[in-house]
């Protein structure tokens, strides 16, 4: 690595463990796998975390509007005490829903020792999820919402797009590997996360190309029955607005259509 390499690294150990991922990602220049131009149109996506029982709740609510939201699961959990089965996770997917990968066991994907490692972790999970006909996920929700440069590059050989907790808007162009998210109902932390401000930041996701993306954990304490409420009456604000509710699947498609459908096929990477 040149000298700017290693003035950065010199930089970034002194920021905590996020903030140096935050960090890198922010001032290294995106590879072309890392890119993705907005579609024009912009779109709410709503992702459920974890896979819990609870998420039927939500199910339930996208159902009554008539839209269609993303699940993400680990494999290891499925079926425990508390979290969705297989039988079940088919039935949200032939209702249109997307089910989305969350790790094989819901550790940090940082936290493996190095690239071979984790993909061979994807793989047993990728390989459990299609064995139980739930086909093979496009779309990757990093446990804790952890990632840095070499695990975005991992996982660019098996997923179309990845997100991260990181807060955001995804306007105009974003990083494929690293899309932003919305918490709703837990993990708010410092967010004033009111009606009146989720309506405020879908009044400047409508002015230009953005995609929000709600990040909910209904079977999070803090995600209470007024929440999955509130989410039905924003569904009908980012209507009003123009924004549709799109599966992160259908979104992509609008990003980058291609005749073949390569929009939603894992990306060439190095
Ligand atoms: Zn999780």
């Amino acid at each position: 690595m040149g000298l700017p390499r290693r003035l950065l690294d010199a930089a970034v150990r002194r920021l905590p463990a996020q903030g140096l991922d935050r960090a890198v990602e922010a001032l290294l220049p995106r590879r072309p796998f890392e890119r993705l131009q907005m579609p024009a149109r912009s779109a709410l996506t709503v992702v459920c975390d974890d896979g819990e029982a609870r998420d039927l709740e939500i199910v339930e609510a996208l159902e009554r509007k008539g839209v269609k939201g993303v699940f993400a699961v680990s494999p290891d959990l499925i079926g425990r005490p508390g979290f969705l089965t297989y039988a079940e996770l088919r039935q949200i997917r032939a209702a249109g829903h997307e089910i989305a990968f969350h790790g094989t066991t819901h550790d940090p994907f940082s936290g493996y020792a190095g690239p071979a490692a984790l993909e061979q972790a994807i793989g047993a999970g990728l390989r459990s999820m299609s064995a139980e006909g739930l086909g093979t996920p496009g779309t990757l929700i990093y446990p804790y919402g952890r990632h840095n440069r070499w695990v975005r590059a991992v996982s660019s050989r098996h997923f179309a797009c990845a997100f991260t907790t990181w807060f955001g808007l995804n306007r105009g162009q974003a990083n494929r590997y690293a899309i932003r998210r919305i918490p709703f109902g837990a993990y708010v932390g410092k967010l004033a996360g009111t009606e009146a401000w989720y309506r405020g930041l879908f009044d400047e996701a409508a002015k230009a190309p953005c995609w929000p993306t709600l990040m909910l954990h209904p079977a999070s304490a803090e995600h209470q029955r007024e929440h999955t409420e509130m989410l039905v009456r924003l569904i009908d604000y980012a209507e009003q607005r123009g924004m549709p509710v799109r599966t992160v699947d259908a979104h992509l498609q609008a990003a980058a259509p291609s005749p073949a459908g390569m929009a939603t096929s894992p990306q060439a990477t190095r």
